[in-house]
């Protein structure tokens, strides 16, 4: 069985819908563990999200939302497209009071009404922080901007020797930077050719590369790229001033660690469990879904606005430092972004 979940139990079988009226029957009754009834949404998302279609009124009318314990990356497919009286019954509840949750649920929906409203209540007060953490940024008129997809690949590594692959771990850093001799990057963790992740803004560069520098802190590394498809005008930022940036990984070795990814739809066959699909075999991260939403996303530094969130991965991609790398682009600047963040 595809579901594992960590508490509450065996899984239940999700074969038909009606077998989703008897998960949602949980829901309604509470009678189930919350992250054992999480961990089979998580699977209805990856599998057959239509499935779901016809319920999303029901939790969120019906207010379940607090109890209904489902990641936001899975909240966006099975919420997506929910109808406008859902958009107004989450927008009318968010006048009279701010929550969290009814916040949470409009962003996952997604829908032209949805970013009207979303648009509206941050400039009316609401959380405009928060939501940029999701991915969604909110200009200075018009409606709100999803700055990630909502389709998602699962990121499947495969060590080994793999020339002329689509998707490269392990490259040395001077295939991927115009000037190794001064550039800040020590590390390359992979190169992802970026029209394998649909939903992403038409960007000039066949791949865009995950890189690092080398510090055991939290940074972020902005850079150009150029025709040849290697990175110019490094620049790092680090988010965290307690730790010596000079303190590094760079002594681990170029040789370690290669190997490719190859980017794989979500399905049956991936293990859900705990809220993500990380246990299944080879799996280190997604392409396309939100950023995880626990951290600031970056803006980009040539027109401030909110970078588009492409990808995360933990580190387990190839071993430096500790935590999960993403990988942003503005499509406008043609400026690429490597962050790194905690476990969180
Ligand atoms: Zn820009």
């Amino acid at each position: 069985m595809p579901i594992k979940p960590v508490h509450g139990g065996d899984p239940m079988p999700l074969e038909s819908p009606d077998d989703v009226a008897t998960l949602v029957g949980h829901l309604e009754r509470r009678d189930r563990e919350p992250a054992w009834l999480g961990d089979h949404f998580s699977y209805l998302a990856g599998t057959r999200p239509d499935w779901f279609r016809p319920f999303q009124e029901t939790v969120i009318a019906g207010n379940h939302l607090p109890f209904w314990e489902v990641v936001y990356n899975d909240a966006c497919v099975l919420l997506a497209g929910a109808s406008d009286r859902c958009v107004e019954t989450l927008a009318g509840r968010l006048r009279d009071r701010w929550s969290h949750y009814d916040m949470w649920a409009l962003a996952a929906i997604g829908t032209d009404a949805a970013r009207v409203v979303i648009a509206d209540l941050v400039r009316a007060g609401g959380d405009r922080q928060d939501l940029e953490d999701s991915g969604i940024w909110v200009p200075p008129t018009g409606p709100a901007e999803y700055r990630f997809t909502s389709q998602r690949r699962a990121v499947v590594l495969e060590p080994g020797d793999f020339p002329g692959a689509d998707n490269p771990v392990g490259l040395p850093v001077e295939r991927i930077v115009r000037d190794p001799a001064t550039t800040p990057v020590v590390w390359h963790y992979a190169s992802f050719r970026l029209g394998q992740i649909p939903g992403l803004p038409p960007f000039p560069a066949e791949r865009a590369h995950l890189v690092a520098p080398a510090s055991a802190c939290l940074w972020t590394v902005f850079a150009d790229i150029g025709a040849d498809g290697r990175y110019l005008g490094e620049e790092v930022r680090f988010e965290s001033g307690d730790d010596d940036p000079d303190e590094d990984y760079a002594d681990d070795a170029p040789g370690f660690g290669v190997g490719r990814v190859v980017l794989r739809p979500y399905g049956p066959d991936l293990i859900y469990s705990n809220g993500n699909v990380h246990s299944s075999p080879g799996v280190v991260g997604t392409a396309g879904g939100p950023p995880i939403g626990l951290y600031p996303n970056p803006s980009c530094p040539s027109c401030k606005r909110l970078m588009f969130h492409a990808l995360t991965v933990e580190t387990y991609i190839r071993e430096h430092g500790d935590g999960f790398r993403s990988l942003y682009l503005c499509e406008d600047c043609h400026k690429v972004a490597s962050t790194a963040t905690g476990w969180n």
